[in-house]
Parts: C-alpha cells; structure tokens; sequence
C-alpha cells in the first residue's frame, strides 16, 4: 500500500517542528518552503543592529533534515490549494497531491492600511528586511559624518521605532548600545552619543503582554540607553524625511528623522488568505484562521494549520500569542495527530499549549522574563534569554558559532557585523523575492 502523503507549507518553527515530529513515523514527508533555510526570527534584530551575520540566525532545511529520510526537502512558493481532489499548487504550477496537510506559512508585517509606508520604514520579518534595516541604521552614522548642516545631522542622527513590543523594545535597546557604546569612538565630525533613539507605540505603556512592573522595568533600562519611549500616540504620517503622530485627541508631533523602523505588529496575507478562501475558513481582523480544537480546518479533518496563521483560544479565552513556542508545540501536535488518525484512534485531546512564559531583551546583560509564572528582570533575565536562544537554534555549529560571538561582544561591545551591504545610499528595501531595490532618495548634501 502506497505511504500516507504530509505535505508542509513552511519550514518555519510551526513547520519544521512538524516534520521532525515526524521522523519515525511510517508515512512519505514534503516540506515545501519558498526558502532554502529555517530562519531564527527571534535573533533576526541582531542581524539588522549588526551583532550577528545572516548565517548565524539561518540553516539551511535541507542540511537539518538529511538525516530523516522518509522526509524530502522542496524550494518553491505555494500559490494557491484545491482542498476537494487535494492538491497544493505553486507559483510555477507545478502541484503536489497530500493525504494529510499542514500549513505553517507564518505571518506578514502589517502597516494597517498604510503599506506606503513600507519603502521609508522597513519592517524586521525576513534576513534582506534585517540587512536593509543594518544598512539603514549604520548608512545615517556615516551621512550625518559627512553633512555640515546641522539641521539635517540631527536628522540623520535621530532614530524612530514603531511598536514597542518585544521587536520594537529591542530594536531600540540595541540602537542604544550602538549609539552610546560601540560607536562612541569611530567617527570625528559627530558624536554618536548624541544620537536621538525615540519609541513609539499606540499602547499606554511599552511590553502591552507583560506584566506591569516587567514592563517598568523595561522603560528604565531602556531609558538608561537614552532612548525616549512614546506611548499612548498614533502614528499618521511616515515619509522620507520623518514621522508625524498625535496623542489620541492631541495635535500632531513631528519628528524629522531619516531612519524610521517599523515594529507596529503582523497579519496574514499571502497564501493563508487563499487558504481561508478555498475553505470557507473563518478569519479574525488580522486575518488568522479560526481551527478546530486539534487545529484542523473545520470541514476538513485532513488539514492543520499551525503557528501564527492560525487563530486558537488558549484556558483563559484569550487567542495564543504569535510567538515560537505556540508555533513548535502546534506543529508537533499536528504530527502526532496524523499518526493517531493513521492509527485509528478518534477523539484526540484539543490541542493544550504549555506557556513557558515571554521572554524580552533590553541590551547587554539587560532582559525582562516571566518563566512559567516567575517574573525576572536583569542580568538574570538575560542570561536566561541567552540560554533559552542558544538552546533553540536549530543547528549545534550555529549555537557554537553564536554562544561564541556574544562573548566576544559582551567583553568588547563590538559588534562584528557592521557591514553596509547593497547600494551606498540609504534607503535600500528587499524586494520580496530577492535582492534589493533602491528608493529614490539623496545622500547627505
Ligand atoms: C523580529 C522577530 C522577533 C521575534 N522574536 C520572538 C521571540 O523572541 N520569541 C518568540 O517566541 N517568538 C518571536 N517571534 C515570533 C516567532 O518568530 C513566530 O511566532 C514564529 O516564527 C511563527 O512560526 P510559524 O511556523 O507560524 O511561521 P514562520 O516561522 O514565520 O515560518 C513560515 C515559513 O513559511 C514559509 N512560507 C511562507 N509563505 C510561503 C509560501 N506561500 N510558500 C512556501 N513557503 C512559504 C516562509 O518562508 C517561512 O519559512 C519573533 C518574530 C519576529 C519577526
């Protein structure tokens, strides 16, 4: 009798946890992923403040799953799904037919409504995404070196964080860092110390999903890196040349600033959509899909979807957090569900998620945690964070590699990767699919 057919969309943590799960299992795996490499999200701020290099935070998919051999590794962009003769087709049309299917495509950034904003104010979701952001960020040290006007060195010296959750507080943190310690000494014309870091964020207070005093925590040692937080405001305007935002009610605030990031939050687009179209699946307003509670596609018990696509209500009512461990967990117990189904087994238990807690770093040796219920701030914090990222990193070489490079960084205040990559001029943004375009915007006068 023919194997039993997995398909896996996304070899993302939803996804590769899927398949590992899998490995001994008697049925033929595909996992399809538009990339060649399982990237480390929660590192990927690293890349773009240039304490670590692309390869640190990727492994290629193919080389972590040589080993399984019931499972075969495919490069290509799902496009779009027939649920009814059950078959996945990719953008080059090329189409695959599954007995069992689970999609962990992940989640897009989100600019409510206001992708224009996109070109001025990258987001942090994809390895170009970090290195634009890298390029960004080091490429206005250098023009505000060059420039003689002050108005405009001030510009280049001011940087804008939207959304401060865990991406946006750590952004800024290590904006700090660069401004106040690893570039204190590396130019003549400017003083990066003086470089303006401000925080913005539509919640009232930054950290909205940690606790309170966690989140206190973070503002001051965010503060003692001379970032400004702005919480409570709306942004209305990004442009080339800098960010407008009111407080709910008030007049509007302008900041001239020619670096803007954006940390504002995600949604699902892109293949989850013509999923929920195809399955009449239900969608929150992020677009999330609503599942089952053994994270299958009401009407379609042969289909799971998985980590942040899909939308699932945890013991206290509330949805799970589009966070790695959601991702892993759902993914593992997807697998284990197509093996109790190929087992015969009904009535699975609902999917139970463990919450192993939130976890945000501030700067060297500065993090706020909640572990399962213990709140910790600090060096503590941090070095919990350390250890709970290098034990995650999919690969033994990468954990050496990095566990390696943070030493060094914490001894020296380096940061190694300091390269400006693509074309000497600022506002260098991915294009999706591959490299980089350049906008139309001037270098320093
Ligand atoms: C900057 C940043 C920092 C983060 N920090 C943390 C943190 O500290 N802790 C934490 O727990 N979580 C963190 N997260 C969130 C966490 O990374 C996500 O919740 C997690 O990656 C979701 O897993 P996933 O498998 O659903 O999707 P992903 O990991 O995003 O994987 C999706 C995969 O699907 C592939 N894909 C997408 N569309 C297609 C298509 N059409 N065809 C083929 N392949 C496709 C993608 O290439 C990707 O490999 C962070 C996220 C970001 C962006």
């Amino acid at each position: 009798m023919a194997a039993h057919r997995v398909i896996i969309l996304g070899g993302g943590f939803g996804g590769l946890y899927a398949a590992r799960a899998l490995r001994k299992a008697p049925v033929e795996v595909t996992l399809l992923d538009r990339r060649n490499f399982h990237l480390f999200q929660p590192l990927l701020y690293q890349v773009a403040t240039g304490s670590l290099s692309p390869g640190d935070v990727c492994a290629p998919l193919r080389s972590i799953l040589r080993r399984q051999k019931n499972t075969r590794v495919l490069l290509g962009e799902v496009s779009d799904l027939d649920p009814r003769t059950r078959k996945v087709i990719l953008h080059d049309g090329a189409s695959f037919d599954y007995d069992s299917l689970i999609v962990a495509t992940g989640s897009e950034s989100f600019y409510f409504g206001n992708d224009q904003w996109r070109v001025f104010a990258p987001s942090l979701k994809s390895v170009e995404e970090a290195t634009a952001i890298r390029h960004k960020i080091l490429y206005a040290f250098e023009a505000a070196e060059r420039t003689t006007d002050v108005d405009e060195r001030r510009a280049w010296l001011t940087f804008v964080v939207v959304g401060a959750g865990p991406t946006g507080v750590e952004l800024s943190g290590a904006l700090g860092e660069i401004a106040r310690q690893t570039l204190k000494h590396d130019f003549r014309a400017i003083d990066p110390t003086e470089a303006r870091i401000l925080l913005l964020d539509g919640a009232p207070r930054v950290l909205m999903t940690f606790p309170e005093d966690l989140s206190a925590h973070a503002e001051r040692s965010l503060v003692g890196l001379g970032v400004r937080t702005c919480t409570g405001v709306l942004v209305t305007e990004i442009d080339p040349q800098g960010v407008s935002f009111r407080e709910h009610g008030g007049a509007v605030e302008r900041q001239a600033a020619r670096t803007v990031l954006w940390a504002g939050g995600v949604h699902v687009a892109g293949f989850g959509r013509i999923l929920a179209q195809r399955t009449g699946a239900q969608t929150d307003p992020s677009g999330r899909l609503l599942v089952n509670p053994d994270l299958t596609l009401p009407g379609y018990p042969e289909i799971y979807v998985v980590g942040d696509l899909a939308k699932f209500a945890g013991p206290d009512g509330r949805p799970l957090p589009g966070v790695a461990q959601v991702a892993m967990q759902g993914g593992a117990y997807a697998a284990r569900g197509i093996l109790a189904h190929l087992e015969g087994h009904q009535n699975r238990r609902p999917f139970h998620y463990i919450d192993k807690g939130d976890l945000a770093v501030i700067g060297r040796a500065s993090a706020v945690a909640r572990i399962f219920g213990v709140r910790l701030h600090g060096l503590i914090a941090w070095l919990v964070w350390l250890f709970v990222h290098i034990m995650y990193l999919v690969q033994f070489e990468n954990r050496v590699l990095v566990f390696i490079q943070w030493g060094f960084l914490y001894l020296t205040f380096s940061r190694g990767a300091r390269l400006i990559t693509g074309s000497p001029s600022n506002g260098a943004v991915p294009n999706r699919e591959g490299p980089f375009e350049t906008i139309g915007h001037e270098g320093p006068s």
